[in-house]
């Protein structure tokens, strides 16, 4: 159970905060070389920093780079190979909200930068990362959906769109890649507090974004938000040899509430 990552190369997109973040450091306790790739260079060392304080011998590449921008993600792709010979799985996790409005009063270019990083940018990962993976004949690939990209939540043109699109590609890639030996699933969290999370209650009440935090959760059937450490356990399993015959599917990590009437 605990060195299912020995000698493997993980790769994961958005390392610097959250669900990245959480998942880097699991994995790199079992075992794994990571290439963390993030916009933000500071909150890759950050990262960097945390896996290196539990695990001090624990190899990691960082690459700045931003998923909306193909050479970009080429670039990444390329500098994991050329460092460490493979990519064993990948976190296709990178991802934005977006100003949360109205159909009709959603800005066009907002729609189209949450498009660019959320469904281009999981696209552009795959498109890249595949290619390695088929050569290698294996493989396993977790890309970040989400509750919105499985139900309505509202206010979420962009972030619907991109997370659907995301749920989408997940199954036609999976159904194509499988007879090459490579997994590819998505991730659907509910609400789990990280920094998106906090900006967005605090879209939605600036000033006493704690106390709606509080209400957001009361519909939910455990009653609180879910832990970016309980999406590392979960992503660190499906990226694993032990999850290779779950494909083409969605896994919720939600408390429940996606089943909820
Ligand atoms: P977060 O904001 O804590 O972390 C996201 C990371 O992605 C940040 O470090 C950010 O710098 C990076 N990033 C943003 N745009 C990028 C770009 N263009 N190129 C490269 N890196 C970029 O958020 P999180 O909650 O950890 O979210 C991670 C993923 O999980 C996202 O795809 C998000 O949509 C999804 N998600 C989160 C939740 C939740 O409740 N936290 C729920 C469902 C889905």
């Amino acid at each position: 159970m605990h060195n299912r990552f020995d000698g493997k190369v993980v790769l994961i997109t958005g390392a610097g905060s959250g669900l990245g973040q959480a998942s880097a450091l699991q994995i790199a306790k079992e075992g794994a070389r990571l290439s963390l790739v993030d916009l933000n260079t500071a909150s890759l060392e950050e990262t960097k920093n945390k896996v290196l304080e539990s695990v001090p011998k624990a190899d990691v590449l960082l690459t700045t780079a931003d998923v909306s921008d193909e050479k970009a993600v080429e670039n990444y792709v390329n500098q994991t190979v050329q460092q460490f010979g493979a990519v064993d799985a990948f976190f296709n996790n990178a991802g934005i909200e977006g100003k949360q409005n109205l159909t009709e009063d959603f800005g066009i270019e907002e729609f189209q930068k949450v498009i660019n990083v959320n469904l281009n940018g999981i696209f552009y990962g795959m498109k890249h990362v595949l290619k390695v993976m088929k050569k290698q004949g294996s493989g396993s690939i977790v890309n970040t959906a989400s509750v919105g990209g499985i139900r309505g939540v509202g206010n979420q043109s962009g972030y619907a769109a991109s997370k659907h699109g995301v749920a989408g590609l997940t199954k036609n890639s999976g159904i194509e890649y499988g007879q090459y030996g490579i997994s590819i699933k998505a991730i659907a969290p509910g609400a789990i507090m990280t920094p998106m999370v906090e900006g967005s209650l605090k879209q939605m009440d600036p000033d006493n974004w704690e106390e709606a935090g509080k209400e957001f959760v009361k519909p939910n059937p455990m009653k609180r938000f879910g832990k970016p450490e309980e999406v590392g356990y979960l992503v660190a399993f499906l990226l694993s040899d032990q999850a290779n015959f779950i494909n083409a599917t969605i896994i919720p990590i939600d408390g429940g509430q996606a089943n909820k009437y």
